[in-house]
């Protein structure tokens, strides 16, 4: 294991800000992990997991430990004539194992192709898409504790998981970081294809009973044709979460907006679309300086030319400012943001 110093990290993120990590290290495997926060502790830093960078705002220098995951590993725990238990470690790249698993005949993954990142960082929000969230496949959570490197095992109800949200982004933000994770998939098909979008497409190309291939292949050109590609327009995604309204304050939003798209949870709340409250602000394909908001997507902000993420949070600012003065809601940023301390 080796610990770097002042290590630059605009490679490392996707929406490409420039911040510099006091330490930085890859682990390949437990024992380095191990190792590396054992550093962690005998150098009084605090820790950050840190994968693709896909879903961060650094927005000023990391005085920290940045632990980068890379530790691979696919392996089959369990299995029966209907599902297999896959035990994947944090560093896999998540597409890839959507791809993987799809090709052994391990279904249910495929609404979930291309999302950026790791598997270690994909519970800490419960990623989402396509109708699908991540934590219908969770069977437990495996990690190593900060303060002790104590292993901890949480199952799929201890992880808390609910929209683009989990344990990890509440109770335990920042006490653990991610080893592997074990997911439940059918062997038999099954699939979800009820999301408007998708719905859509299938009925554009003729597919009418779609298989768990052409639902992949179906996510991946929508996701291609529709989404910035941070390699080329660094992003970081949804920069905003879809609000999840309870009845009084649905019914408050509607006096204000009336036409504004809204879908029913199981629940009982009312998920309303962020974007379009950003679009009615007149935010969509703004540019400010050298940060803006996606010409095609309202929800995603893009930096076109900036270093400081400090920039792209004070657009963020005024955005959840004008969405505020609109509609009464108070925009909740999905991305986590470091480097303000
Ligand atoms: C173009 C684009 C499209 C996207 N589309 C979607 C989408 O459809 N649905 C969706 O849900 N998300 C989407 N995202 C967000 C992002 O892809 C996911 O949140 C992804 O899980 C982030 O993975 P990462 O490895 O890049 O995490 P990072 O950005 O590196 O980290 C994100 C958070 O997870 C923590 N973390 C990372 N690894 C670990 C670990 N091993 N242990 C503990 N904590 C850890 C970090 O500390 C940080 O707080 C999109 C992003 C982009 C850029």
């Amino acid at each position: 294991m080796r610990v770097l110093q002042n290590e630059p990290l605009q490679k490392r993120n996707s929406l490409r800000l420039q911040s510099i990590a006091r330490a930085f290290v890859n682990v390949n495997s437990e024992e380095e992990l191990r190792d590396a926060l054992l550093w962690g502790r005998n150098n009084h830093a605090r820790v950050i997991a840190l994968g693709q960078g896909s879903n961060v705002v650094l927005a000023g220098d990391l005085n920290a430990l940045v632990i980068h995951q890379a530790t691979q590993g696919r392996e089959v725990i369990e299995e029966d004539d209907r599902t297999i238990v896959l035990r994947v470690s944090a560093g896999e790249n998540w597409h890839s194992l959507v791809q993987w698993s799809l090709s052994q005949g391990y279904f249910g993954l495929e609404n979930l192709a291309l999302i950026p990142g790791t598997v270690g960082a994909a519970p800490i929000q419960n990623i989402g898409a396509y109708g699908v969230e991540l934590s219908s496949f969770v069977r437990s959570v495996q990690a190593l504790s900060v303060s002790q490197s104590e292993q901890l095992k949480l199952s799929a109800s201890q992880c808390c998981f609910a929209y683009r949200d989990s344990v990890f982004k509440r109770d335990m933000q920042d006490q653990c970081v991610i080893t592997s994770l074990d997911l439940v998939l059918s062997k038999q098909p099954n699939v979800q294809c009820a999301y408007p979008t998708l719905k859509s497409y299938l009925h554009q190309h003729n597919v009418s009973e779609p298989t768990p291939l052409d639902i992949f292949n179906a996510v991946v050109a929508i996701r291609s044709s529709r989404l910035p590609d941070p390699a080329t327009c660094p992003n970081a995604g949804s920069f905003f979460k879809n609000p999840v309204l309870d009845a009084a304050q649905f019914r408050s939003v509607l006096k204000r907006a009336p036409s504004i798209p809204h879908y029913p949870q199981a629940d009982g709340k009312t998920k309303v679309a962020a974007g379009w409250l950003i679009e009615q602000c007149g935010w969509k394909g703004a540019r400010v300086e050298s940060v803006g908001v996606h010409s095609e997507h309202a929800l995603v902000l893009v930096n076109y030319d900036c270093d400081d993420g400090r920039r792209l949070l004070a657009l963020a600012d005024d955005i959840k400012r004008s969405v505020f003065d609109f509609s009464g809601l108070e925009l909740e940023i999905e991305p986590r943001v470091y480097g303000l301390e």
